[in-house]
């Protein structure tokens, strides 16, 4: 049985983007008979409002993509997260971590491609004495091997990551004590006994680091599916900044077809833009049909009269 899943941030409205992801991981479990998980992704509580659950929830029922399974928030599933570090630390992969921001900026150049830190793994072999010396933290870090992950992604191809020099031993808890989301995505996608996660391709780089935790927790990794990024005009990628596509404002504008129609056009799944429910894609759905590159959302396809009614 195929299962997929939304797993919706809720540190603000859904934008197109994030649309687009949970429109193709919809359309991929229904078009295989398959089921979807809903889980609410509110880790860091100073980014996750009430208000933005009950609003994402909200257009996703309004665009016609429906759950069937309501898995647990994810602030609600601390033991299970406390269980799987208790686990890795039991196997010796785990050591407090006493770096600032400051330090990690100093000590270690950022990964070109999106700007994240190679750890330089200050704190990796500090003695017991000369942990004593340092201020208490909640921060942790997970040791990983010389060793190069590859994987085969659904739409992206073959992919790999050599998880020492291009990423470094990682944070599963933050400062705070909560858990890092590389850790929970993992936890939480084996508990809700996901088949395949479908999400941006921005999330790709990540996904050799969460398979070699599936392995050393003795989980089962689903199938991933690495989805285009939708740029703005001026090639960033579209984010929760970018109000007017939002569904807000989109919502005030188009009927919830115009939105996955286009959807559907952009990334290859219809020859032309016109208003189709999800419902009505799944019997054509077929991955090979799907772009892999990024895709414009230029003032042409988003031309005003489209924008506010012909
Ligand atoms: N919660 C993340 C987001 O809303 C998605 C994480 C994932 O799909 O693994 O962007």
């Amino acid at each position: 049985m195929v299962r997929g899943r939304f797993a919706p941030s809720p540190s603000g409205r859904m934008h197109l983007g994030n649309v687009f992801s949970a429109m193709l991981a919809w359309l991929s479990a229904k078009s295989g008979g398959g089921e979807i998980v809903l889980r609410v992704e509110d880790l860091d509580p100073a980014r996750s409002r009430r208000e933005h659950v009950e609003a994402i929830l909200d257009d996703l029922r309004w665009l016609g993509l429906d759950w069937d399974i309501r898995a647990e928030d994810q602030s609600r599933r601390g033991a299970a997260y406390a269980e799987a570090l208790e686990r890795l630390d039991g196997m010796g992969l785990l050591y407090p971590c006493y770096c600032s921001r400051d330090q990690l900026h100093a000590a270690s150049a950022p990964h070109a491609s999106d700007g994240r830190i190679i750890y330089a793994g200050t704190c990796r072999s500090l003695t017991a004495a000369q942990r004593a010396l340092k201020p208490p933290t909640r921060c942790l870090r997970i040791r990983v091997p010389d060793e190069t992950i590859a994987f085969a992604d659904g739409l992206q191809g073959p992919q790999a990551l050599a998880l020492q020099r291009e990423w470094g031993d990682f944070i599963v808890r933050r400062a705070d004590g909560v858990a890092a989301y590389q850790l929970a995505v993992v936890v939480d996608d084996a508990a809700c006994g996901v088949t395949e996660v479908v999400r941006g391709r921005d999330l790709l780089s990540s996904t050799p680091v969460q398979l070699w935790l599936y392995r050393v927790l003795g989980l089962t990794p689903p199938a991933f599916y690495h989805v285009p990024m939708l740029l703005s005009a001026d090639g960033r990628r579209l984010s929760k900044r970018d109000r007017a596509l939002d569904l807000g404002e989109l919502r005030g504008h188009w009927p919830p077809e115009r939105v996955t129609g286009l959807l559907a056009w952009r990334c290859g799944l219809i020859d032309r833009w016109e208003d189709v429910p999800p419902r009505e894609l799944v019997a054509g759905f077929d991955w090979r049909k799907v772009r892999r590159e990024d895709i414009v959302m230029d003032g042409d396809t988003l031309a005003r009269d489209r924008l506010h009614g012909d």
